[in-house]
């Protein structure tokens, strides 16, 4: 499998990329925060223990997560 990200940013992801729907990009989905500029998961940070996440990137594929914006 490839993976698209630095293996230190895959907390910031809500679940592994390429676990959702097909041919859906996390700037798909509604939890992705300013997919243009500075992209973060917010269902990252709506975990417990979790206030806040690190950078994602809107072109990775979607988590089992995902939900259309
Ligand atoms: S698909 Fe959505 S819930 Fe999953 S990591 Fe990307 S932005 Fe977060």
């Amino acid at each position: 499998m490839h993976i698209p990200f630095k293996k230190n940013q895959f907390g910031a992801y809500a679940f592994f990329p390429g676990t959702g729907p097909k041919d859906k990009r996390c700037a798909d989905c509604m939890y992705c925060r300013d997919p243009e500029k500075k992209p973060t998961c917010n269902m990252v940070a709506a975990f417990p223990g979790r206030y806040k996440s690190g950078p994602i990137k809107s072109g990775s594929a979607s988590c089992k997560y995902f939900r259309q914006r």
